[in-house]
């Protein structure tokens, strides 16, 4: 059901705005050793553990369109639930915060001993548009990257790639014309910061993988280059 979903969105949204400092998902008060996100809404997180296994859906996506080390979704996002409400808060509410807290969130869990991404060399967040990124204030991808590297200790570099083709809104698009929309919109601009790395793609919701496959596409060019991938959340649960 559509309506009662954009009834709690809306909910959310004014509730943040009366009092911003409570929790990002659930909009509750937050106690003083909480931040950001409520310890109850961490420990309910719709998580994947994708990270853990090397044929997972999302790594599957790609399997025949480029090369992946190895590909993960840290959340299932689906209407209404948590997830959504925070890429909401982080895409359209100036909520940069809770980018770099997901992004510290899934660091801790790619660090565990199973975790298939164990040998990263850099960390590089999809590109936006420049147009995009001045109306946003910030790349929501940036501040994921910006997470993961603090906890993985591993740098990233938000420049090595720049988008030269300004897309306009897929959803309207069919799938095939989706694929043509996004052919050579990405373009290596710092092809020596890449050359012999392990690099970990990181970008928030992974919908087609189009864009995705695309940034790819383009980093390969750099020599001797590795790509594993990254996103916030992929549909599902
Ligand atoms: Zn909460």
């Amino acid at each position: 059901m559509a309506l009662p979903n954009i009834i709690g969105s809306y909910l959310n949204d004014l509730l943040l705005l009366a009092f911003p400092n409570n929790c990002l998902a659930c909009s509750g008060s937050l106690m003083t050793d909480e931040k950001d996100i409520c310890f109850s809404c961490i420990d309910s997180f719709p998580e994947t553990h994708y990270h853990l296994s090397a044929d997972n859906p999302v790594a599957q996506h790609f399997w025949g369109r480029v090369p992946l080390a190895h590909a993960a979704s840290y959340l299932y996002v689906r209407d209404g639930n948590m997830t959504q409400t925070m890429i909401h808060q982080l895409k359209y509410k100036e909520k940069k915060k809770i980018g770099v807290k997901l992004g510290r969130l899934y660091g801790y869990k790619m660090k565990q001993a199973e975790s298939l991404f164990p040998k990263i060399d850099l960390i590089v967040p999809v590109p936006l548009h420049a147009n995009r990124k001045n109306q946003r204030g910030y790349n929501q991808s940036d501040v994921f990257a910006q997470g993961l590297s603090e906890i993985l200790e591993v740098p990233y570099e938000p420049n090595v790639m720049k988008r030269v083709v300004e897309t306009v809104s897929q959803t309207k698009r069919s799938r095939y014309e989706r694929w043509e929309n996004v052919e050579g919109i990405f373009e290596l601009s710092e092809p020596d910061k890449i050359k012999g790395k392990h690099i970990l793609l990181v970008d928030d919701v992974i919908t087609t993988g189009a864009t995705i496959e695309s940034s790819v596409t383009t980093l390969l060019k750099g020599e001797n280059v590795t790509v594993s991938v990254a996103t916030i959340a992929t549909a599902g649960r």
